[in-house]
């Protein structure tokens, strides 16, 4: 049992039932490659895997091991759309471009199936998703949300009614719900590593244990730094996420860290974790500070949720979990906890991803806001095909426009605490 440790070191359920080992090697000496990668996530392998198959020469460098960060520890709930409501993107971009984008969440659906296919990886990818509402006003914007995203986008969604909602999740606690069959989940770890080795199949050199701790321009070509060697390139794509630090103050400023948790209960009795959720559908309410749940392939309940703004690590996860579990599903009192661990999502102010590019060679995807599985890979994809000169999709997505904290570092937590402290009060008196 683990939820003493702090978040970044506790043993997940991931890493108990990861299927990959990564052969990589640390930097050392002076290397060049067409391309480097930082950040050893979704992001950064997806890049290096495309980028390989269009004949660059790539090197990813990751600070601790591949699929450390968020990709490893991940709710691993795949989805249509972004974080942010689609009617919000439409005012921010409008209709065309929000539509655009809207079909590139598909694209990126589609895209985590094929390469999952494709490479044969074997990470538990299952059907259906449900968007769950906890109070009544929240299941009429539910079911407005859906009826939007029929009319304009041709997305069929299925609104269940309380009764309708039970019946899948055996939980007393939500007044309606939407269900998706085309957005589902996956063992985010196998995932990552899955497509780590197919870029390393392709030609990728894969760094572990090796942080860029210095970025040096020169008229024509960047230096990195590590520990241990540097790596000459022509082009940086940054996928660090919520891990970036103060690597490139440029990219800080506009992403939050956020922590969140998950718990794994033991595995359950096949039959008793059907009846909890009859489709084995990923679940997410549509609370700010949500419950995101879900059964692994091994019948084990993986519940999401609580945040921390702070950048502190809670020292006991498992108990206010647990708490939340139970008031979802008091059924399961008696299961035992084997696995608490958490991981730092990174959120944008309007909570749409931030994709785009800085001076002639620097390229860069993060602030998924919670919700990058899929989207993670299709921006890695995305930024391989800008770096050969492809741009269109970057375009798009950089048609979002994005605003930084304010407050510098200092204040960037204290100011979204105060945000989020008003914006829950609204939510609970909608
Ligand atoms: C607990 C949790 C639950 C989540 N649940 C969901 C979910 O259910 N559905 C969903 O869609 N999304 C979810 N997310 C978000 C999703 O996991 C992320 O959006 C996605 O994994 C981001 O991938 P990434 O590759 O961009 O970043 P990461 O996976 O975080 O990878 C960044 C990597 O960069 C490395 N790095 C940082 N700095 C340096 C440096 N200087 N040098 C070298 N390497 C460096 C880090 O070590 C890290 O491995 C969740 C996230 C967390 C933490």
């Amino acid at each position: 049992m683990s939820a003493m440790k702090p978040q970044e070191d506790a043993d997940s359920y991931y890493r108990a039932s990861c299927r990959y080992r990564i052969d990589a090697r640390p930097l050392r000496g002076a290397r060049r490659a067409d391309v480097a990668v930082i950040g050893g996530g979704i992001t950064g392998v997806s890049a290096a895997l495309h980028l390989a198959e269009r004949g660059a020469e790539v090197a990813v460098l990751e600070a601790r091991d591949f699929g450390w960060g968020a990709s490893g520890r991940s709710g691993g709930q795949i989805l249509a759309g972004f974080s942010i409501d689609q009617r919000k993107l439409e005012k921010l971009v409008g209709e065309a471009r929000a539509r655009e984008l809207w079909e590139h969440s598909l694209a990126a659906l589609d895209l985590t199936r094929r390469r999952i296919a494709e490479a044969r990886i074997e990470c538990d990818l299952a059907e259906n998703y449900v968007h769950a509402a906890v109070r009544e006003s929240q299941a009429r914007d539910l079911r407005e949300w859906a009826e939007h995203l029929s009319a304009r986008y041709g997305y069929e969604l299925q609104y269940l009614e309380r009764e309708q909602l039970r019946e899948i999740v055996a939980s007393e606690l939500y007044s309606g719900g939407v269900f998706d069959r085309r957005s589902g989940h996956l063992h985010p770890l196998n995932y990552c590593l899955g497509l780590a080795q197919a870029a390393q199949r392709a030609g990728a050199s894969l760094h572990n244990a090796s942080a860029v701790r210095e970025v040096r321009e020169s008229s024509s070509e960047t230096t990195l730094r590590t520990d241990g060697g540097s790596l000459r390139c022509g082009q940086v794509i940054y996928a660090c996420n919520a891990y970036l630090g103060n690597l490139q103050p440029r990219l800080e400023k506009m992403i939050m860290p956020v922590g969140t948790y998950i718990i794994a209960t033991e595995p359950l009795a096949p039959a008793r974790a059907d009846a909890l959720i009859a489709n084995r559908a990923a679940v997410a309410d549509t609370n700010l500070v949500l419950d995101y749940y879900r059964l692994s392939a091994d019948h084990r309940m993986l519940f999401g949720g609580r945040v921390n703004y702070s950048g502190w690590a809670p020292r006991n996860l498992e108990r206010p979990l647990r708490r939340r579990m139970l008031r979802v599903f008091p059924q399961l009192a008696g299961a035992r906890v084997d696995f608490a661990w958490g991981g730092k999502v990174a959120i944008t102010r309007n909570r749409a991803p931030h994709i785009g590019s800085f001076g002639a060679r620097n390229w860069f995807a993060h602030g998924f806001s919670g919700q990058g599985m899929s989207l993670s890979g299709y921006a890695g994809g995305l930024l391989a095909d800008a770096v050969m000169g492809e741009t269109a999709r970057l375009e798009c997505f950089r048609a979002i426009p994005h605003r930084a904290f304010p407050g510098g570092r200092a204040l960037r937590a204290p100011a979204l605490v105060a945000e989020m402290a008003w914006r829950r009060l609204a939510d609970r008196f909608a």
